[in-house]
């Protein structure tokens, strides 16, 4: 059977060039690609500004392969969890946010996680596929069409805080970002845009030689190797070491800081020794940490430490002149909240 081909998969270039081809202007190419991105639209027939002829022959090569809202779930907090369901009918979930500043989305990279965190209920699943940039690309446009519709403003700001491991599906991750940021797609700035991965050391350098606008937020949850090593196995791979140069030249390429996302946990890291790492591996780099309240997985081995040993995090990186902010858990009641994403509804 001869396939047909998802439209959006070619980029401006192909698709004039099979305009080209075809004996059409190419200006067409276009006014279609304008109607694929910018209008995110779900069918040919859509096209209304292209006659007929031209729709029936896009239709008998190509399809438009667009994500679909499979559940929508809307939190006591106001967040919006959605599930996606995509061409293959594969699910992810995309989040949305509010706060009385900023909207949010927080969007997948992949099917499932190949790797182990074990705090994590999405690193439970394993990983399926990876996503393609335009399935990327329509969850901001879907949880930005949310934002406007419950908030009244479209989101302000992105993070690759879904499902899967960004920088593990870096060549489409970043496509997608190219489609967000650009005028032909939602035109949001780079600055706006969070990436956050596990810590694969060789593609946070080849991020920073890479020239990327975008923020860079790594999930380092301790400092110390032999704990890390036990709640991440896979960093066995990715020594502290590595991380920390990788690090440093991301921020001498992009004089961006880094973002250290860390939970606190009662018996894991809730002592002075983990403090006094953590405040160590933030001074040989400049940097801010984000301490994340921790939500209950099935895992039990795994309990939040107490407020005390929160803020003795707080104020001993303080003392040492590191940003630290503590987030706030939102959408638990739909579990929708990091490390919750697990498609319970499969
Ligand atoms: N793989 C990437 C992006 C997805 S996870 C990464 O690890 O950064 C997004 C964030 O949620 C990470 O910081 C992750 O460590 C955190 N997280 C995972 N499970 C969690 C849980 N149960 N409670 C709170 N945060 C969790």
């Amino acid at each position: 059977m001869n396939e047909k081909k998802d439209i959006r998969s070619l980029t401006i270039e192909e698709l004039t060039s099979f305009f080209e081809t075809n004996n059409m202007p190419s200006y067409r190419a276009s006014q279609v690609y304008n109607w694929l991105w910018k209008k995110s639209c779900l069918s040919f027939d859509e096209m209304t500004n292209v006659s007929l002829e031209l729709r029936n022959l896009l239709k008998s090569k190509f399809v438009i392969n667009h994500i679909k809202i499979d559940k929508f779930q809307k939190s006591n907090d106001g967040t919006i969890k959605n599930a996606i369901s995509l061409y293959d009918n594969l699910l992810v979930e995309s989040v949305l946010i509010p706060t009385n500043s900023r909207t949010t989305a927080c969007i997948s990279s992949q099917v499932g996680c190949s790797l182990d965190c074990e705090f994590c209920a999405t690193s439970k699943m394993n990983r399926i596929r990876n996503l393609n940039p335009d399935e990327i690309y329509d969850q901001a446009v879907t949880i930005n069409s949310q934002s406007i519709k419950y908030h009244d403003r479209p989101i302000s700001n992105i993070v690759f805080m879904g499902m899967g491991e960004p920088l593990l599906n870096y060549s489409n991750v970043i496509k997608g970002i190219d489609k967000i940021t650009s005028k032909e797609g939602l035109g949001m700035s780079p600055k706006r845009i969070t990436v956050s991965t596990s810590g694969i050391s060789k593609l946070i350098i080849k991020m920073a030689d890479d020239n990327v606008k975008f923020n860079l937020a790594i999930s380092l949850h301790s400092a110390i190797e032999k704990t890390r090593n036990e709640i991440m196995p896979f960093s066995k791979k990715f020594p502290l070491e590595d991380l920390l140069e990788a690090v440093k030249y991301w921020n001498f390429k992009t004089n961006k800081i880094v973002t250290y996302e860390y939970i606190v946990w009662e018996g894991i890291n809730d002592n002075d020794e983990h403090i006094n790492a953590l405040v160590k591996f933030c001074k040989s780099s400049p940097s801010k940490v984000n301490l994340i309240e921790y939500n209950t997985t099935d895992n039990k081995l795994f309990k939040s430490a107490d407020n005390k040993a929160i803020n003795q995090y707080v104020s001993k990186l303080e003392k040492n002149k590191i940003p630290v902010t503590i987030r706030k858990s939102r959408g638990k009641d739909i579990d929708a909240a990091c490390g919750q994403l697990a498609n319970k509804l499969e």
